[in-house]
């Protein structure tokens, strides 16, 4: 698999878990606030054999529950992200998706073929072309929202654990409507949400946007107000200052 690097141990991309985390290189969106933007040329990072990421297993094995891979985006290597979580697999790991949804095919594959336990799903604008391709940096959005939605879909119909959620960022996607949207599209299919803090302090894409700093937690918790209003029963805010919080 092409990566940017591997993090041995996380508590924060899958709560609850101790999480090996792989950061897959190469990315097929140029979202404004990417903190993790020298991961978006294909030929960003470098190729490594699975095991190498399985000497990282070794060494942690005792504290992990599960291994992770994140980007960048990983369905854009399928045959290399099935190999990782076979590997998984055969070290007894939970595993998890970071995924922006553009593949629904490859999810769909690998949650039948029983490699994936956990889905983190960005839905990243109301799903819309205008709005997506205001966030995501391109310039033709259709396909990318219906795929975004086929992936929605496949994960629900799967019933996977899943995770969705939305990065707000100032005067790009923290608008009242702009969530209200979002919380509108997914609640009849799911209830779950989180929004996360836009961090500038990261590798961000737009230097405009770094200049703008942090989402308040003050309007992240207005925004989730806004999500449970819409009929979401189960909406969490995370955010520098405090973690993890459940709002609704
Ligand atoms: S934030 Fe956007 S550009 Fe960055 S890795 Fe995720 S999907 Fe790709």
């Amino acid at each position: 698999m092409r990566i940017g690097g591997i993090v041995d141990i996380s508590t924060v991309d899958w709560y609850g878990n101790v999480t090996l985390m792989v950061f897959a290189a190469g990315c097929n969106f140029r979202c404004h606030y990417c903190q993790n933007s020298s991961l978006i040329p294909l030929d960003s990072g470098q190729e490594v054999g699975v095991e190498v990421i399985e000497e990282r297993i070794r060494e942690n094995r005792m504290l992990l529950d599960a291994l992770g891979v994140t980007g960048g985006e990983p369905t854009l290597q399928p045959e290399a992200l099935k190999e990782v979580y076979e590997l998984a697999r055969r070290w007894d790991l939970k595993t998890l998706l970071d995924t922006n949804g553009s593949r629904p095919r490859v999810i769909e594959s690998l949650l039948s073929q029983g490699l994936v336990d956990h889905v983190a799903l960005d839905i990243k604008a109301p799903l819309n072309p205008g709005d997506y391709c205001r966030v995501i940096g391109l310039r033709d959005c259709r396909r990318v929202v219906e795929n975004v939605e086929r992936s929605l879909e496949v994960c629900v119909d799967y019933g996977v654990s899943l995770e969705i959620r939305t990065t707000v960022a100032p005067g790009l996607s923290d608008g009242e409507d702009f969530i209200r949207e979002i919380a509108r599209t997914i609640k009849g299919k799911y209830k779950v949400y989180f929004l996360q803090q836009f961090n500038p302090l990261t590798d961000v894409l737009d230097p405009e946007l770094k200049e703008r700093g942090f989402t308040s937690r003050e309007t992240l918790l207005h925004l989730a107000q806004v999500a449970v209003e819409e009929g979401l029963t189960e909406v969490y805010i995370k955010t520098q200052e405090k973690g993890l919080e459940r709002v609704g």
